[in-house]
């Protein structure tokens, strides 16, 4: 059985961690002063950031790799009487959001690969009615990443690995597109693990100068054995060792909402096993296509992947 972290990670605190020690560089003023302008800030950032968490929304971004907000037209007579919306034949979770025009909001996945421009939410009300809203998709150009994997077997397969990755694929994009209902509402996260952010999402990737997908997590870099938390509750769907991932963990926490684990050293979870927010699901390691020890973590809704620093207030570092 998995035990919850007596600490849960947050954004707010890994910041704090960072402004202190950009505080501490400053020279020009004294120490007391450098320490009130610590604690000032910090106070400022956990502030802004427990108000982000009362409200658990992502940030609306609806740029490729992005999430947009779409509000959806009309009350209805019932509160579990949910619309149904769907985007590129995705089912899409609706969540409650009550204004004067609308009870409903789509939390919409945008993959990484979308044209910017406008985008069709299909929408099925609860007698069946279909209707459409559009949307706009802003353009986002991400930065480029070079690596060098000495393990060239990982870079250009042999035969029998490509069977083995397409079988993977095949297994990971399912979990990613499995469907569970819950709520209608968005689960609070905290961060996996605390450490430093060495690749944001979305990096135009080249493993030894060849061209391969860009990146569809976000990496933290920690030492071997760092414990690795669930984020949020769910339900682990997938635990196994995988080609270019390592040893994985997917978790479903419903509605389309889908996140995962790579490079573990150890997993401490088993496929169907509840875990809460703060659960030990495992430990950082190094397997799989690595350049070193670091935890790879994706957030997928409507399978889509999208960039896990959008369920926190601020925008995470290089991203
Ligand atoms: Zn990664």
């Amino acid at each position: 059985m998995s035990a919850n972290s007596p600490f849960r990670p947050t954004l707010g605190l890994l910041l704090c961690k960072r402004i202190m020690a950009r505080v501490a560089s400053i020279n020009k003023i004294g120490l007391r002063m450098r320490e009130i302008l610590s604690i000032v800030c910090c106070l400022f950032v956990l502030l802004l950031c427990e108000l982000s968490v009362a409200n658990n929304l992502p940030r609306n971004l609806p740029v490729p790799g992005g999430i947009a907000l779409v509000t959806l037209p009309g009350h209805s007579a019932s509160k579990t009487d949910i619309p149904r919306a769907y985007y590129q034949k995705q089912r899409v979770m609706v969540v409650a959001n009550v204004t004067l025009d609308s009870n409903w909001l789509a939390v919409v996945g945008i993959p990484l690969t979308t044209k910017p421009g406008q985008q069709t939410l299909n929408i099925v009300d609860h007698k069946g009615k279909a209707s459409s809203v559009p949307f706009q998709i802003l353009p986002k150009s991400y930065r480029e990443q070079h690596l060098t994997i000495t393990n060239k077997r990982q870079v250009n397969p042999l035969k029998q690995d490509l069977e083995r990755i397409v079988r993977e694929k095949k297994e990971i994009v399912a979990a990613f597109g499995d469907w569970h209902k819950t709520s209608p509402s968005f689960p609070a996260f905290s961060l996996p693990l605390v450490g430093e952010i060495s690749s944001p999402f979305g990096l135009r990737r080249f493993f030894n100068e060849q061209p391969r997908k860009p990146h569809s997590g976000l990496d933290i870099a920690a030492a071997e054995g760092t414990p690795v938390y669930a984020p949020a509750a769910g339900i682990v769907s997938v635990t196994g060792n995988y080609f270019f991932n390592g040893n994985t963990i997917i978790i479903n926490h419903s509605n389309g909402l889908v996140s995962m684990y790579c490079h573990l050293q150890t997993i401490a979870v088993k496929a169907g096993q509840q875990v809460d927010s703060g659960t030990h699901i495992g430990q950082v390691g190094k397997t799989g296509r690595v350049t070193g020890p670091h935890l790879h973590w994706s957030v997928s809704l409507n399978n889509a992947r999208v960039d896990p620093g959008l369920l926190f207030e601020f925008e995470a570092k290089g991203s």
